[in-house]
């Protein structure tokens, strides 16, 4: 779609949004064809979209068809997945798949992101959007670290199950669709990448798994949710704020991995804090190397004295740290201390990717912490 077209669409969305329309104005399939509705429109064009898959419980096989927690995930290929939800989802696109991996989400690794960026980007040059599944277990991770990094603003949505593929009541089939229809939509353009699961459309920034089993085991906290996917009909209720920027360069963040150096990205981890916690966690990844650490701090941020010490060391030696909080919710504003910033409101797992992306382009705090200022809500108050 031109960048006209598509800030246009995206200017539509959010006035619908504003005047609480579930408008549907995306391309092709939009999502407003209701049950008794009259001849169909005439479509333009099917929408072509890439799934690709890396694994997970919703590419997961359970010995029994009630096995509902014990079976082996990322054992289907993503071609079986998207083949069982045929002949229905060819009346939502042109979907072709790709497979990256099948593997448990919490074995990929950094560098592993990296070419993933890089298949998303590459299936967006010759498909209208993409859909990626991944376990759910770190996916929020996976959308976060997408969200930072692939330079396509068309459509990305990220799927997964919570039950294997082939036990009854599974929501893999339901959630695959629905991500197929949303991306199909373009409903999300400019959005970055965005979650599905549960019928539940969620920001990458915001989203975190808050349940070990359940079926909603997604949430965007005091966030909210984007909108819903109800049959037919896909409601946004809000946007990320980039969206305001679509179609001018600002949208992009500054982390095209194409110009970063082909060397590793730096270390970065994560140390806990609690009651009376030591300073070994933080000695340890300073001494193997770490160039930054996030500490995932009791409530505003805050460390057990032996910790605090630790990171002041740790500090002189170079080691840049990012304050954020355990509770789940909240923020960490500006620390005031040397060689930490604020986290604001990310999860301590997503501060740590922002964190190794933007070691990677600079050492300078004022920098970085603008960074996390900005590449968020606040993104419009620079
Ligand atoms: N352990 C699985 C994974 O993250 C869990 C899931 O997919 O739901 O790959």
């Amino acid at each position: 779609m031109h960048q006209l077209a598509r800030a246009s669409t995206v200017l539509i969305v959010l006035i619908a949004v504003v005047l609480g329309l579930g408008v549907g104005v995306g391309v092709g399939v939009g999502g407003t064809a209701g049950a008794h509705a009259a001849p169909e429109p005439e479509r333009g064009p099917e929408p072509q979209v890439a799934v690709i898959g890396t694994g997970g419980t919703i590419a997961g096989v359970a010995k029994s068809r009630v096995s509902f927690q014990n079976y082996e995930s990322g054992q289907l290929p993503v071609s079986r997945l998207v083949d069982d939800l045929r002949p229905e989802v060819n009346r939502l696109a042109d979907v072709r798949t790709r497979q990256f991996g099948n593997k448990d989400s919490n074995d990929y690794s950094v560098p592993e992101y990296r070419r993933l960026t890089a298949a998303v980007d590459d299936a967006l040059r010759t498909n209208d959007a993409v859909v990626v599944t991944t376990g759910t277990d770190t996916m929020e991770e996976f959308a976060y670290w997408l969200d930072l990094t692939v330079r396509s603003d068309k459509p990305v949505v990220l799927t997964g199950a919570m039950r294997p593929w082939t036990v009854i009541g599974s929501d893999g089939p339901a959630n695959l669709y629905n991500a197929i229809h949303l991306a199909a939509s373009g409903r999300t353009t400019c959005f970055g990448t965005v979650v599905m699961l549960n019928d539940q459309i969620q920001a990458a920034r915001d989203v975190r798994k808050a349940d070990a089993l359940r079926l909603d085991a997604f949430t965007s906290g005091s966030s909210g949710e984007l909108g819903v996917v109800d049959q037919n009909h896909i409601r946004l209720d809000r946007a990320p704020a980039r969206v305001r920027e679509c179609g001018k360069p600002g949208w992009q963040t500054p982390f095209d991995l194409d110009r970063l150096a082909r060397r590793p990205l730096p270390k970065v981890e994560i140390a806990y804090s609690y009651q009376g916690a030591g300073p070994e966690a933080v000695k340890a990844f300073a001494d193997a190397g770490a160039a930054g650490i996030v500490t995932a701090g009791t409530g505003a941020g805050g460390l057990s004295p032996a910790m605090t010490e630790a990171r002041a060391d740790a500090v002189k030696d170079g080691v840049l740290f990012a304050s954020a909080s355990r509770t789940g919710s909240g923020a960490v504003y500006d620390p005031d201390v040397r060689g930490v910033v604020g986290a604001q409101d990310l999860t301590p797992q997503k501060a740590r990717l922002l964190l190794t992306l933007s070691l990677a382009k600079t050492h300078n705090e004022d920098r970085i912490q603008r960074w996390f200022t900005t590449l968020g809500p606040e993104r419009l108050v620079r």
